[in-house]
């Protein structure tokens, strides 16, 4: 067992925090097992939901498609699928936020700002790679467009960026955007950071997990990456928090231990991104078409199709995922679906039979309206 050692580590106590606790959600360390928790973030997420919808709404929500990617079948929906194929697709995407604060001044956050080309260095996926022909890398994986890229289309400069998030960590190397203290071997340099004003806003259980992996954690983390990133680029957070106006940033444990939501109002109502499912059928699995999933939802009684990736908590993934579908709104577009956003979204693709989803969102739609600030 290895043992990564930040020199940060001792000072995430000191280091700042951001936002406004959410206190409905806190726990109440309540007695009893996972069927008892369950029914209190049921009565949680109710009280949370009415509080949070008189929060207002944030300027801006751009929705913007970095990656599209093989994920295995038995990961992304659980025991549920009956499909014969070994991977499906998923694609990655970036919301850049924007709201002002009471006294004008204008913030922006970006949700899952991948730094694609460094993720390719995950374990799992170094991996896949040695396994995967590279002509069969081409066909299936497919760049939709980069982080800066996205960014100078909308006219966003990288030093007005306040804030970096992700709903976990996995795949992810931070140092391109918030810098390192010292030389990179494998960068072959001290990157500078692109975003030199941001901080990483990041759940303090999440910190600890990387520090010192479990089995089950090991092949989804860069922990390496983060030993020289300078501490002062977290902002770590314990539990949930309202950053700003229909901005919410909600603690979802499950998928990973230090696992977080994003939460917003916007003109469609409550919508909330996380990748503890693929697919917001699997939040209502009564009406999807993909095989096998219904059925098994049926037959189990159970609600939701969990992403098992890293079965980390599996009662309370399940917990987190009924606080995220008491959370968000039902779709415009079609009730039987709830606004619940993958960010990694389940994306059909020929290759993939059975893996078509039967209703995608593809973006979040946000009509901001002017009268509002
Ligand atoms: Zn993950």
């Amino acid at each position: 067992m290895t043992t990564t050692h930040f020199p940060w580590r001792a000072h995430t106590a000191d280091l700042p925090s951001v936002g406004t606790p959410a206190d409905s959600l806190r726990s109440r360390g309540e007695a009893g097992g996972p069927g008892a928790r369950l029914a209190a973030v049921r009565i949680q997420a109710e009280t949370f939901r009415r509080e949070f919808a008189t929060t207002g709404t944030p300027d801006g929500i751009t929705t913007c498609d970095l990656v599209t990617l093989p994920y295995p079948t038995r990961f992304g929906l659980f025991r549920a699928s009956t499909a014969i194929a070994p991977f499906l697709s998923i694609t990655n995407r970036m919301l850049v936020i924007r709201w002002r604060e009471s006294n004008g001044r204008p913030r922006t956050l970006l949700f899952e700002p991948s730094d694609v080309d460094r993720g390719q260095h995950t374990p799992y996926f170094v991996a896949l790679a040695r396994r995967t022909p590279d002509f069969v890398r081409r066909r299936v994986v497919v760049e939709h467009g980069t982080v800066l890229g996205h960014l100078a289309r909308l006219g966003i400069t990288p030093e007005s960026v306040d804030y970096l998030m992700f709903d976990h960590l996995h795949t992810q190397d931070v140092r391109r955007w918030v810098g390192t203290t010292t030389y990179q071997a494998d960068l072959q340099a001290r990157p500078e950071a692109v975003f030199p004003n941001a901080k990483l806003i990041v759940q303090r259980d999440e910190l600890a997990a990387m520090a010192e992996l479990h089995p089950l954690q090991r092949p989804w983390y860069q922990e390496a990456t983060y030993r020289d990133v300078p501490p002062e680029a977290f902002l770590p957070i314990d539990g949930s928090i309202v950053l700003g106006p229909g901005i919410a940033i909600v603690k979802t444990p499950g998928h990973v231990f230090g696992n977080q939501s994003l939460v917003l109002n916007t003109s469609t109502g409550i919508w909330v991104s996380s990748e503890n499912v693929i697919a917001t059928e699997c939040l209502t699995p009564e009406h999807s078409r993909m095989p096998g999933l219904a059925r098994w939802s049926r037959e189990w009684q159970q609600e939701v199709i969990l992403n098992a990736n890293s079965i980390e908590s599996t009662a309370g993934q399940y917990n987190s995922l009924i606080l995220e579908k008491t959370l968000a709104d039902r779709s415009q577009v079609d009730s039987r679906f709830l606004q619940f956003f993958p960010s990694s979204e389940l994306t059909a693709a020929w290759t993939n039979p059975g893996t078509a989803p039967t209703f995608v969102h593809r973006a979040i739609v946000h009509e901001a309206s002017s009268a509002e600030r």
